[in-house]
């Protein structure tokens, strides 16, 4: 994919390392209008008390893999929201829960989540093929002041994300005498590591024994394809529950999910994916991939708000399975939800595992986002995304050639193997130093200790231009690091 920039820029006639050079892709960047949807943050209010150079420019964010900037119309809709519970609580006081179905800006808390759900299930890929499906599915309830007109069965907002984890194991992982285990990545992201550990044990067994990992090759970052299939063939026939990462936190690697998916159902394990890196950064499909179950949260790339109410998928297939789940009124049909039945008859599809009525402003916090993605056009994105990153790699490989001994970059090559974000890892005990002295210079990033820094440009706010600054300051400080090579 480097190879990619190097022609661009010869094509132009211009070095790719070069201010020109990012002036000219930005320029010519269909999507560059959708940076003044958001607030980039200044220098000065992120560089910390070593602040150095202009505090007035705007900070290098590239940090959207941890937590997403929030769109600036996030705030309207929010205040608007606000106006609406003031509304309902004060001028109409006598019918104060009146917003439930008859709100001033179209939004019925009832059914908020609705306002959503269509948005939310385009970034995972399945709603155009079914919307015939869903009208059928919720003809009764179809509502012109929906955004898309039609709801998507296999996907809802809910909760936070580990919560959607275990709601989802709690219907999924049924072991049985020959099926006990839970197959994860080795390093997975903790909260996932310790749900599955704990499900184990909620059925009384011993994750000693029923929690299998996968780890990279001595001396490899990325997991091969082959190694999950091949732990898959070897676990396959006593393997519940197969749980992976669609977009891996720490190396960045997307892993085929289509193909491992696949394999696992040959093998007859339910196979999951955790998407908290993958949504709103790589293409998904989750329906056409038979993907069983799938969470995500939506303040990395969605940027919705710290702690904004998170997603949820379960495969058409699985519609109208009566399988046994954490239950709530909010999972409940809606026709007799409010009937106060002490039947649960759960609600077809994912929204049959909502437990409680969702929180408003953070769905209206999802809301923004989704309009925003939903504008720029998610494949417009990606493509945009796997040329920045490219971009990124590229500039990154010919400026710090002289540290070429001082870093690696782990993330996968192959752009099919990754979405926007690059890992770097430095020596045990240079890595702070390093990050500390992006920070002071104003580059948003994140690390994760002990050797690594994730640099993740996003196609909706991040510019080439960010790119080359974020190199030229890792090659600055990486001479004070290290001495200049
Ligand atoms: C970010 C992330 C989480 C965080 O979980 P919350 O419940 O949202 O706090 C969990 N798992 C993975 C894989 C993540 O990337």
């Amino acid at each position: 994919m480097t190879q990619v920039i190097q022609e661009l820029a010869k094509g132009l006639n211009m070095d790719m390392d070069s201010q020109a050079f990012c002036k000219t892709m930005d320029e010519r960047d269909s999507l560059r209008r959708f940076r003044d949807e958001f607030s980039i943050p200044l220098k000065k209010d992120v560089a910390g008390d070593n602040l150095q150079g202009d505090g007035e420019e705007p900070s290098v964010y590239m940090c959207g893999n941890s937590l997403g900037l929030m769109p600036l119309r996030t705030r309207d809709l929010v205040m608007q929201e606000f106006d609406s519970i003031l509304y309902a609580l004060t001028i109409d006081n006598s019918r104060g829960v009146e917003a439930h179905w008859d709100h001033p800006y179209n939004r019925p808390w009832a059914t908020v989540d609705e306002v959503v759900k269509g948005m939310m299930a385009e970034l995972v890929g399945m709603y155009n093929m079914h919307q015939s499906i869903f009208c059928i599915f919720y003809a009764n309830i179809s509502d012109d002041r929906l955004p898309i007109g039609a709801l998507p069965i296999e996907v809802t907002t809910m909760n936070t994300l580990t919560g959607n984890v275990h709601a989802l194991l709690s219907a999924f992982y049924r072991p049985t005498v020959e099926r006990t285990k839970i197959i994860i990545e080795k390093k997975a992201f903790p909260s996932d590591f310790y749900a599955v550990a704990a499900q184990i044990k909620l059925h009384d067994l011993d994750p000693e024994s029923c929690l299998i990992t996968i780890a990279p090759r001595e001396g490899e970052d990325a997991l091969r394809t082959e190694d999950i299939l091949d732990t898959i063939s070897m676990h396959g026939s006593t393997t519940a529950v197969i749980m992976l990462s669609g977009v891996q936190y720490y190396t960045g690697q997307f892993f085929e999910i289509e193909k491992i998916t696949a394999y696992g159902h040959e093998q007859g394990c339910v196979v999951g994916w955790d998407l908290a890196h993958a949504v709103g950064n790589v293409p998904l499909q989750l329906h056409d991939w038979n993907v069983d179950f799938a969470a995500w949260c939506s303040y990395k790339y969605l940027n919705s708000s710290p702690g904004g109410i998170a997603g949820l998928f379960v495969h058409e297939k699985h519609a109208n399975d009566q399988r046994p789940r954490l239950q709530g009124w909010w999972g409940n049909r809606k026709e007799d939800r409010f009937e106060m039945k002490e039947e649960f008859n759960p609600t077809p599809g994912a929204s049959g595992y909502q437990l409680s009525n969702p929180s408003v402003i953070t769905t209206i916090c999802l809301l923004g986002s989704l309009q925003v993605f939903h504008e720029a056009g998610f494949a417009n994105l990606r493509e945009k995304s796997v040329h920045l990153t490219a971009y990124l790699e590229a500039l990154a490989t010919h400026v710090l050639a002289p540290h070429a001994a001082n870093y690696n970059i782990i993330t996968p090559t192959n752009p099919d193997h990754r979405g926007c974000q690059l890992s770097f890892t430095f020596e045990h005990g240079k890595m702070m130093d390093v990050m500390h002295g992006l920070q002071s210079n104003g580059v948003i990033c994140d690390e994760r200790k002990p050797t690594c820094i994730r640099i993740a440009p996003t196609p909706l706010y991040n510019t080439y231009n960010d790119v080359y600054n974020a190199v030229h300051i890792l090659k600055k400080v990486m001479d004070q690091v290290y001495g200049s090579q």
